[in-house]
């Protein structure tokens, strides 16, 4: 099953969006304002989404989510990470601090430290708040507000992120920022950041068995990889979390649900 925003999504995406995703790194909105809007679009996935209410699951992701967001400069707002009930492997940022995993990611990676690398990836595309900027990016070509009729203030920030879509592809270059930012949000929260390149490879080599959802809005290359693994190696050594004695049971109960 692969649940998504129904809303006026699909009209926005046929204007280009993605393609919009390249210009400027401007971002028309104020932190507080992408915070706000998070409240109402929180609400609002929690009707949208099979939102899992198993307490382990959730406390489990919570936890390494939270020490993760710790690290990063926006730290002081609240984070909140939810589990999915979806088989589709993949793991999205909502603006306004929100993180959502699927159970078909956690049943698929291999340790705690890639499933932290999946997390810590989004929470840094959290950070650098590619969402707001993106939307920016395509308010200066006018598509978003003008073309579907939105509304303004928070309403109008939250309608227009919902129409965006979490299944928006993210740019190369955010991709590249959000590995960059996660590697270090991994090693200062004390996990081996070489589970993010572990995840990525291995996701990679189940891409060739066709459709690991992530990279459908996460865009994978070669040189993605190498320059991951290159960015953990200056972590070796020091001693860093690569599993934990958990996520075998929060694996299994993963693939329960
Ligand atoms: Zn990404």
């Amino acid at each position: 099953m692969t649940y998504a925003f129904r809303t006026a999504a699909l009209a926005v995406l046929a204007l280009g969006l993605a393609s919009c995703a390249t210009l400027g790194g401007a971002n028309y909105y104020s932190v507080d304002e992408e915070w706000q809007a998070g409240r109402q679009l929180e609400d609002q996935l929690a009707q949208q989404l099979p939102l899992t209410n198993d307490r382990t699951l959730t406390n489990y992701v919570n936890s390494i989510g939270q020490a993760m967001a710790r690290q990063t400069q926006l730290g002081n707002r609240p984070w909140r990470f939810y589990v999915v009930r979806d088989d589709a492997i993949n793991a999205f940022n909502v603006p306004g601090g929100l993180v959502y995993i699927n159970t078909g990611l956690i049943e698929n990676v291999g340790s705690a430290g890639e499933l932290a690398g999946a997390i810590a990836h989004e929470v840094a595309h959290g950070v650098a708040r590619h969402g707001t900027q993106r939307l920016s990016a395509a308010q200066e070509v006018n598509a978003v507000a003008g073309a579907v009729g939105l509304g303004s203030g928070v309403e109008g920030i939250a309608a227009q992120i919902a129409a965006q879509g979490a299944f928006a592809s993210f740019s190369r270059r955010d991709e590249r920022e959000a590995d960059q930012l996660g590697v270090q949000i991994m090693a200062n929260a004390g996990y081996d950041p070489d589970g993010l390149a572990d995840l990525l490879e291995r996701l990679a080599s189940q891409e060739r068995g066709g459709g690991v959802a992530f990279f459908r809005s996460h865009p994978l290359s070669s040189e993605r990889m190498q320059s991951v693994r290159q960015m953990a190696r200056r972590y070796d050594g020091r001693g860093l979390r690569t599993d934990d004695s958990q996520f075998a049971s929060v694996r299994r109960r993963a693939a329960q649900l």
